[in-house]
């Protein structure tokens, strides 16, 4: 057992986002996270994660996948990137 979970403690007032029993969410410290577990359906989750390890925050699951940084090319250019020092309207002159 590489894992140390810390003491369960109830949370006054804390209602169960899945089967919305009051009172019944308990949270404890587990791998450096704070996770929060219901006793009366079995939910649970991790609140918050320490951030020494570097690690993405596993919100329910695990690791998410980085955004794709390709396919939306930034436009740095302006729109008028053709400016014309003579001529004061450029309507139809060429
Ligand atoms: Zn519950």
């Amino acid at each position: 057992m590489s894992s140390q979970a810390g003491p369960k403690r109830f949370i006054a007032g804390a209602v169960c986002p899945r089967c919305g029993a009051q009172d019944r969410i308990r949270v404890f410290s587990l791998d450096g996270a704070t996770h929060r577990d219901c006793v009366a359906c079995g939910f649970s989750d991790v609140l918050e994660e320490a951030p020494a390890d570097g690690l993405p925050r596993g919100r329910l699951d695990g690791p998410r996948k980085p955004p794709p940084t390709k396919g939306q090319p930034l436009q740095f250019h302006p729109p008028k990137a053709r400016r014309r020092q003579a001529g004061p309207d450029d309507s139809g002159v060429s």
